[in-house]
């Protein structure tokens, strides 16, 4: 036997607010939150009449807190009830406003569950009429913590001479560098002194188009030049030189990439090169045994 009952006061229940509780709300309607300062110095969020701690009636000094404060702790609320204030799934929460000695219990918008722990700093998002009630305060959100911005940088970059005469090399199809006279160091891209000694570097010399991964990274952010995600950026080590080169790596799955694979540049068609890196697609394994770097 099952007896099903309503309990309604048709067009609410009223009931005064009394001095402390009617003074938090007033300031909520001015989109402040204030606490009440007891007899020993706390300041309770939102305010009572008697200390709970002592049962003293509180002083009639009010405070302004937060309006951000820190969670000291939440429960997930994933499926949200029809009384709920946010109908998307959102954490209940205590938090700590600063200035406050007690915690009040709001609703966070955290978007997920791992968003959001004990000591995450929330900011309260305001109705757009606040009437003098609690649910002025929609809900408060995690701080930002940080931003998305939209980076694109266009420039002309002017090869000066011994970049022009590189990248002419490998519009050829050849990696050209240069030897230095005094060291014996052969540097690629072709530069026109040494970085070690200082001496000028008078001649080009082609290098051969294989060489040695030495180090690589894995991406797993996309690339418009890389073949898929995650790609292989690598160090190589071209050849008869002494200085490895940046370049993709393709043809081969990232995890199979490593130290010491021998590689060969895979250039694109004769017809479509200019005086660009981008004539070498990327670098694939050349299949013979890894070589031991030096
Ligand atoms: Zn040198």
């Amino acid at each position: 036997m099952v007896a099903r009952h309503v309990l309604e006061f048709p067009g609410g229940y009223t009931r005064t607010t009394g001095p402390v509780i009617g003074r938090f709300l007033s300031e909520l309607r001015a989109r402040r939150i204030v606490g009440v300062r007891t007899r020993e110095g706390r300041v309770l969020v939102p305010p009572l009449e008697y200390d709970p701690a002592t049962g003293e009636p509180v002083t009639g000094e009010y405070v302004e807190v937060g309006p951000a404060g820190t969670v000291t702790t939440c429960a997930w609320v994933e499926e949200p009830l029809d009384g709920h204030p946010l109908d998307r799934p959102f954490a209940w929460a205590l938090i700590d406003l600063d200035g406050a000695d007690t915690a009040l219990v709001h609703a966070v918008d955290a978007g997920d569950p791992k968003a959001l722990r004990a000591g995450t700093r929330v900011w309260p998002v305001w109705r757009d009429r606040p009437t003098g009630n609690i649910t002025d305060i929609s809900y408060f959100v995690p701080e930002v913590t940080k931003i998305v911005s939209n980076v694109r940088t266009e420039y002309r970059l002017q090869a000066g001479g011994a970049l022009r005469v590189f990248l002419e090399g490998v519009r050829r199809g050849v990696f050209l560098g240069g030897r230095c006279a005094a060291c014996d160091k052969v540097y690629v891209p072709y530069r026109l002194s040494c970085p070690q000694c200082g001496n000028a570097i008078p001649e080009t010399i082609e290098l051969p188009d294989t060489g040695t991964i030495t180090t690589f990274a894995i991406n797993n952010l996309p690339d418009p030049r890389a073949p898929e995600v995650p790609f292989v950026s690598a160090y190589i080590l071209v050849d008869d030189a002494d200085i490895p080169m940046i370049a993709l790596i393709g043809d081969v799955p990232a995890h199979e990439v490593r130290q010491g694979m021998r590689v060969k540049a895979v250039w694109v068609p004769e017809g479509e090169r200019t005086a660009s890196m981008a004539n070498v697609r990327w670098f694939a394994p050349t299949g013979e045994p890894d070589r031991e770097l030096p």
